[in-house]
């Protein structure tokens, strides 16, 4: 069954042309995705077709009004969860896409401007999720990436699925470094172990190598898995420090 994600935008090109590229162009081509994007503005009967106002209390900038965003959802019945994307909501990351790669579809809302009226956020949407701690100008290229990274996790998406088992974050780790051709680039050399054809001590070496950029970059992930096992700390040891 196709994944299936709904985007309600003031800029649905955006979205659209996005999707019509890459991996995710011909997975949307192969029918794996079904993604679709709605205009906020759908449902405005004005001539201006608004869709915003000002702040009541006075304020900088325009915040996009209840009715004209209840009545786009509303004529579209999309897939739920609908989720709000906006700085203020839950982190995203690999977890929250493991949640979002389970369902059959969800659908997503971007503000724009000053961002939505708070009706829209606490009776319109069914969670809030945000991108990072920093503020973008628009819910698009949020919307894009919770799509990308959900899209790429369902089956048939990428070609290859075994490539997302032991990738970043796959086992709350870092993945290890990759290498291809040349063996040697400018004095640079491709670790031995990777071109022994010891498919054991390599698949080692992959894990201590994730562990230990892991540990270096990224301790809280280490702390969140409980700290290291005898095993990983075995590993470790094996192939040295700095692997
Ligand atoms: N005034 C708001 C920011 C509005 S930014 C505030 O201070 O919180 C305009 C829109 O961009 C938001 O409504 C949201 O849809 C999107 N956006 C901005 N930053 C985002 C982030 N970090 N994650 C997800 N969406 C974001």
């Amino acid at each position: 069954m196709p994944m299936r994600a709904d985007v309600f935008t003031l800029f649905p090109e955006m979205v659209d042309d996005y999707m019509g590229r890459s991996i995710l162009g011909r997975a949307v081509a192969a029918g794996h995705l079904d993604i679709r994007s709605h205009d906020l503005r759908m449902a405005t009967d004005d001539v201006h077709r608004t869709v915003d106002d000002s702040p009541f209390g006075g304020g900088a900038g325009m915040v996009l009004m209840p009715e004209p965003v209840f009545a786009a959802v509303e004529a579209v019945s999309p897939p739920r969860p609908l989720i709000l994307l906006g700085p203020g909501g839950r982190k995203f990351d690999q977890g929250v896409v493991a949640e979002l790669v389970a369902l059959d579809g969800f659908s997503l809302l971007c503000g724009r401007y000053e961002g939505v009226d708070e009706r829209i956020r606490t009776d319109l949407c069914d969670d809030e999720v945000s991108i990072g701690d920093f503020v973008l100008a628009g819910g698009e290229l949020a919307a894009l990436v919770v799509i990308e990274a959900v899209a790429r996790l369902h089956p048939g998406v990428l070609g290859n699925q075994e490539s997302t088992l032991d990738e970043s974050f796959g086992f709350g780790l870092l993945e290890h470094p990759q290498y291809t051709r040349p063996a040697e680039f400018r004095g640079l050399h491709v670790p031995e172990v990777l071109r022994s054809g010891d498919h054991g001590r390599i698949a080692r070496w992959r894990r201590a190598s994730s562990l230990a950029r892991t540990l270096d970059r990224r301790p809280d992930l280490i702390e969140r898995r409980g700290g290291l096992t005898d095993e990983d700390q075995a590993l470790l040891d094996e192939f040295g420090p700095g692997t």
